[in-house]
């Protein structure tokens, strides 16, 4: 637990006062000692390497250099003061250049002294030159701490400005580090510093700060990333833990009437093994009296929503009622469709509540839910709004694009006295350490396999310029009767614009493709949900030809029919997103394609993407390629979750450290579920001490 002494204010600390204090909060998030204590540099400079004026090029991050400085001269005047110097080793010599501080500078450097100096090289004109250098004077075997590692600390504008730059705060670090007041406690236990070898918080502490060698700086850092994730961790499985004590679920004894007559007279197809597999997790979770909180991951097409159907009928079959929750309008309405047309067929009524049920139908769903004539409801967000309450809720269905948060998701389990089971399914595959952390407390499902007869899409990346070719291949297909598929992005900030986008791609393609032998459909997210419906059902009767829209087709919409996917300004999507539209072809016997029209300028990153979308049709390896490229922090939903704001860990680089730190986790949890043990207690404080502290906790619930 933090010493009482690092809860003092920051203000306290020697070197800051009310005003620095202010800042540090504001800009720093540091209000405490100890939140000083845990802002970690955020890069190391090593300072045991010096470089000669010849190798410097103005791309390098930082050099250091040793040599003499002379010929200190003004120029200028006023606003435009700067002063220079010529620093010289025996490679060559460079222009030192200042903008403030002459005063003292001027005086400052002997002509007959070695000096070291340190800096980041920049182009000035035609020469390099370096700004504002660290100097030091050269003393023949003093080893001081700069000499070795530099930490760099993150600071802004006004913190600078009040002279807590990278080098200020470091200073403060070492103020309160030297303070005979300071206790650094462990936090985990010496079992696990043991097995590890990990460096203890003390010793990892300091040498982040102040690092003593490399390998130290290297074990600190272990260390500190391991506390991080396995506190993370452990804190999921508590919740995880807690939810399987306290938490009943409801039991659905029995698979009955309604679940044997879908799956044996409506069901048209062979469940695959996965998709078994899966079902039969769900089904021992829904009997075993404790609530089931489940995330069920499967590529584009795999089939998730029929595992998640069956499920619904199970708890159907119990006598309770089920509800799947979609994140989009058009694909609440496109699961209703699908799913009320099943039921339909063995005698089952199902509902549909959105944001734009009208107000009397809402009443008479909202009156059927309460008395519980109506068992199986969907819809979109609508369904978490606390007006609506079911009769006896058992079986919760999230489809989800990772939109969701923790909190969100138990607004719904509370909807029962007893928790209903809550299934979680992906849009898109999410990389595993990310799954990991972001549903870290729940149970995982995989369907990792597609339904037999599906044919890989192929994947074409088209220049602009290449459009009639484009346009000719569209004509041949829709000669083979299939559908197209022309998706513009968008993207919020510039709506309008993107929306012109559109509509000047509508005009063109309406104008490629003309009436009466060709009928092109229209769908965006300003249009109303009635036509909007229109217009997709227009398109789904096969009375259109092409579809041009937006990303509001993205998530679940089915039309076998349609066999060619074209996405414009494809350089504008994320990967998963990519990947999510591709899946809207491929459904039907026939080859698909999917066409990524783009300009020539392209960014590396973009070029990537299209890369990594034309080599593979795998979700999952699209995701953790997705999750590389672009950094968790960018990962829809993540950012909503906080639960990525971590000070030091990263789950791209670290995912080694995530996995021993998950694993370790769950070993602590089982052998000592409520950290009683002598060993665990420092564990224990930490966790505690946490649980207390709101700004965490909030992070993860
Ligand atoms: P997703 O996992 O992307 O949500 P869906 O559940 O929408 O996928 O299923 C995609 C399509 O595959 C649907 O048309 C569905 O009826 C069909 N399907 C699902 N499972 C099978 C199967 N085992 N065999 C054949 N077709 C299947
Ligand atoms: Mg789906």
């Amino acid at each position: 637990m933090a010493s009482e002494f690092l809860k003092t204010p920051i203000e306290y600390l020697k070197g800051v006062g009310p005003e620095r204090g202010k800042l540090l909060r504001e800009e720093l998030n540091i209000s405490t000692l100890d939140d000083l204590l845990s802002f970690y540099p955020y890069r190391y400079i090593d300072r045991s390497r010096f470089f000669k004026v010849r190798d410097i090029h103005f791309d390098m991050a930082y050099v250091q250099l040793k040599g003499r400085i002379s010929n200190i001269k003004m120029h200028g005047h006023r606003r435009t003061t700067r002063m220079t110097a010529v620093f010289s080793d025996d490679s060559g010599q460079i222009e030192l250049v200042w903008f403030r501080g002459f005063k003292w500078l001027k005086d400052a450097f002997k002509p007959n002294f070695d000096y070291i100096i340190f800096g980041k090289p920049t182009r000035f004109g035609r020469k390099i030159n370096i700004a504002h250098p660290d100097i030091e004077k050269f003393e023949q075997g003093k080893i001081t701490q700069d000499s070795k590692m530099k930490p760099l600390y993150s600071s802004s504008e006004k913190l600078k400005s009040k002279g807590l730059e990278s080098k200020g705060i470091n200073k403060l670090i070492k103020t309160l580090i030297e303070d005979p007041r300071l206790k650094i406690n462990e936090t985990l236990s010496q079992e696990l510093l043991d097995k590890l070898k990990l460096l203890s918080r003390h010793d990892a502490l300091i040498n982040i700060h102040f690092p003593k060698s490399h390998e130290l700086l290297n074990k600190a850092q272990i260390r500190l990333k391991f506390e991080e994730f396995f506190f993370i961790q452990l804190n999921l499985l508590k919740l995880k833990q807690l939810r399987v004590e306290k938490v009943q679920g409801v039991v659905f004894e029995k698979v009955g009437l309604f679940f044997n007559r879908f799956y044996h007279d409506v069901l048209n197809f062979e469940l695959t093994k996965a998709q078994k597999r899966v079902t039969r997790e769900i089904r021992h979770d829904t009997k075993s009296g404790k609530q089931m909180n489940r995330l069920l991951q499967g590529d584009v097409g795999s089939g998730k929503t029929v595992v998640a159907l069956m499920s619904m009928l199970m708890a159907v079959d119990n006598g309770f009622q089920a509800c799947l929750m979609a994140p989009t309008e058009i694909l609440a309405q496109q699961h209703y469709s699908n799913i009320s047309i099943a039921l339909n067929k063995i005698g089952l009524k199902t509902a549909l509540l959105t944001g734009s049920t009208k107000s009397s139908e809402r009443k008479e769903i909202l009156e059927a839910l309460l008395s519980g004539e109506l068992p199986v409801l969907i819809g979109t967000h609508a369904l978490i709004e606390d007006k609506v309450k079911f009769k006896n809720l058992g079986f919760v269905v999230i489809d989800e694009q990772h939109r969701f948060g923790v909190a969100q998701r138990a607004k719904l389990w509370y909807k029962n006295d007893i928790s209903p089971h809550v299934l979680v399914m992906t849009a898109t595959p999410i990389p595993r350490t990310l799954a990991m952390t972001v549903y870290g407390d729940l149970d995982v499902s995989v369907i990792d396999e597609l339904p037999p007869g599906i044919k890989p899409v192929k994947t074409i990346h088209q220049y602009d310029s290449n459009r009639l070719k484009v346009f000719g291949f569209i004509k041949e297909q829709i000669k083979k009767g299939r559908q197209i598929y022309i998706v513009y992005p968008i993207i919020e900030e510039s709506e309008k614009l993107d929306l012109k986008d559109l509509k000047d791609g509508y005009e063109s393609i309406a104008r490629a493709f003309p009436l009466p032998e060709y009928a092109v459909s229209i769908v965006h997210g300003q249009m109303k949900a009635t036509e909007k419906n229109y217009e997709m059902g227009r398109f789904v009767k096969r009375e259109t030809q092409i579809m041009v829209s937006t990303t509001v087709i993205e998530v679940g919409v089915d039309v076998p029919n349609a066999s060619v996917m074209i996405i414009e300004n494809a350089e504008r999507f994320g990967l998963s997103q990519l990947h999510q539209l591709r899946g809207r072809v491929g459904r039907g016997a026939d080859q698909s394609f999917c066409i990524l029209m783009t300009g020539y300028k392209l960014t590396n990153e973009a070029k990537q993407r299209i890369k990594s979308m034309v080599e593979s049709n795998d979700g999952f390896k699209i995701a953790e390629t997705d999750l590389k490229l672009r950094g968790p922090g960018d990962i829809e939903g993540t950012k909503q979750s906080g639960i990525l704001d971590m000070k030091i860990a990263d789950i791209i680089k670290d995912e080694k450290i995530l996995k021993v730190a998950r694993e370790y986790a769950i070993r602590i949890i089982q052998e000592d579920p409520m950290l009683n043990k002598k060993m665990n207690y420092p564990i224990k404080e930490k966790y505690n001490q946490m649980y207390l502290n709101k700004k965490f906790w909030s992070r993860i619930s």
